[in-house]
């Protein structure tokens, strides 16, 4: 996995879950945390797989 660095503060960041809201959707998804100062980002691929999920099941109904 690519190694990521908090943009504040230069710490590596470490594999998190992370709480996201997306439309009617929440749930814990795997992203970043920066152990420092705490700051949380999502992987984008991860984000859009599961944005990807959502709309189907939106467009489904
Ligand atoms: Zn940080």
């Amino acid at each position: 996995m690519e190694q990521w660095h908090c943009f504040k503060c230069k710490e590596p960041m470490v594999e998190s879950d992370v709480d996201m809201a997306y439309l009617e959707t929440t749930g814990a998804i795997e992203g970043i945390r920066c152990p420092k100062c705490g700051a949380t980002y999502l992987l984008e691929e991860t984000v859009v797989e599961k944005v990807n999920k959502v709309e189907e099941l939106l467009e489904s109904k």
